[in-house]
């Protein structure tokens, strides 16, 4: 990693720092040190402020991040559009969400995101961007920056997404996965914040179940960039058949649909009273219907979360066997299923993992919660304005 990236994240995550303490903070040679805090001077990223010292009369001078960088994090997911505005060391200035179907198509979907930027531009928030970070609820081609047959959102397959917003906005522009950057905003400022070896779960009402994985300490996004897609991984071989075709896929025993489904079949059925009365009062149940039945305590819907909570822990307990994680954090909408999934989830992880995989692991919920993606998004735009691991 470049002198110029660690410096500009050091004070991204510090705040001002003094040159003494930047050295002692960076194995550099002072020298290369001071003569890149000075490149980055003249280039206005960094400015000096001064500021009392510890003793009276005596004024020493800290470093800065230039305070009118500015970020923009868009956090796409299937029923909303998410923006947040931050400086340089990440703190909002400006943030705003509303309802947006993503199967509108890209036109409209980030028509959308460009028009609440162009707002709180009106508004004073910014002048220039300086990057945008944004994730998609799909498989998305990291290098080339566009979505690849994405299964939730028709019209967006190869749309240009990187180069239609740095064409708008007149910036550089990073596109990922919404569970990678999940991931970069868990470990950021969220539960992860100390850890270089992370699974993060993504278990979504509207997207199905993903997973973003943090290895020493970057984002591990393979070959093609969909590492971590783990919804077509086989953990029935009798189970029903998935929309990708394949029999007994995750994703076809847990998600909103099988989830909806299963709801449907016991509110028929009459084995929960509370899923037949919703039945009758909507037409339909969902995901949610489930969700927001188990933590009533309905005992029906806890039997449905319990019996996913294995499936996601089967394929789970594959791959802790396989990376070996510090960390496995659970999110994503549906994750307020929480405390019942996470009871299903440890016991299979700790009976099929090896011991020594499992001994000190923590398996925990999301501490950003719905704050994740739009937190992550301006992670990975100062990644890529700082010259970071993203560039
Ligand atoms: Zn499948």
């Amino acid at each position: 990693m470049s002198i110029r990236y660690e410096l500009l994240t050091l004070l991204r995550d510090h705040g001002p720092l003094s040159r003494a303490q930047l050295a002692g903070r960076l194995e550099v040679p002072r020298r290369r040190l001071l003569a890149e805090l000075d490149h980055l001077v003249e280039a206005g990223r960094v400015v000096e402020a001064e500021c009392a010292g510890p003793r009276r009369g005596r004024r020493s001078t800290l470093v800065k991040l230039d305070p009118g960088l500015r970020f923009a994090a868009v956090d796409l997911d299937a029923r909303s559009v998410g923006v947040e505005v931050t400086d340089g060391c990440l703190r909002a200035v400006a943030s705003y969400s509303e309802r947006c179907d993503i199967r509108t198509g890209p036109v409209n979907v980030l028509g959308r995101a460009t028009r609440i930027l162009e707002k709180m531009r009106a508004q004073g928030h910014f002048t220039q961007l300086d990057a945008i970070g944004i994730g998609l609820p799909g498989p998305v081609s990291f290098r080339e920056g566009v979505p690849v047959s994405p299964p939730i959102m028709p019209g967006w397959d190869r749309h240009p997404v990187r180069d239609v917003l740095s064409g708008e906005h007149g910036c550089p522009v990073a596109v990922d996965n919404d569970v990678n950057v999940m991931t970069l905003g868990e470990q950021h400022s969220g539960v992860a914040r100390t850890v270089d070896n992370l699974i993060f779960v993504k278990i979504g009402s509207g997207s199905g179940v993903g997973c973003g994985m943090q290895i020493a300490g970057r984002i591990y996004r393979g070959a093609a960039g969909c590492a971590g897609d783990i919804g077509h991984i086989q953990v029935d071989a009798d189970g029903p058949v998935c929309s990708c075709g394949n029999v007994g896929c995750l994703e076809a025993l847990f998600s909103q649909e099988a989830l909806a489904r299963h709801a449907e079949s016991a509110a028929d059925d009459g084995r929960s009273l509370l899923l037949a009365e919703l039945l009758a009062a909507k037409g339909c149940l969902t995901a949610r219907d489930v969700a927001d039945g188990a933590a009533a305590g309905d005992a029906v819907c806890i039997g449905i979360v319990r019996a996913g909570g294995r499936q996601v822990g089967q394929v789970l307990a594959g791959l802790v066997s396989f990376m070996n994680p510090s960390m496995i954090v659970i999110g994503g909408d549906l994750a307020d299923l929480g405390h019942i999934l996470l009871a299903e989830l440890r016991s299979v992880v700790y009976q099929r993992s090896l011991p020594l995989a499992t001994g000190d692991l923590p398996m925990v919920l999301s501490e950003l919660g719905a704050r994740a993606g739009v937190v992550g998004a301006a992670v990975l735009a100062s990644e890529l304005a700082y010259g970071g691991p993203v560039s």
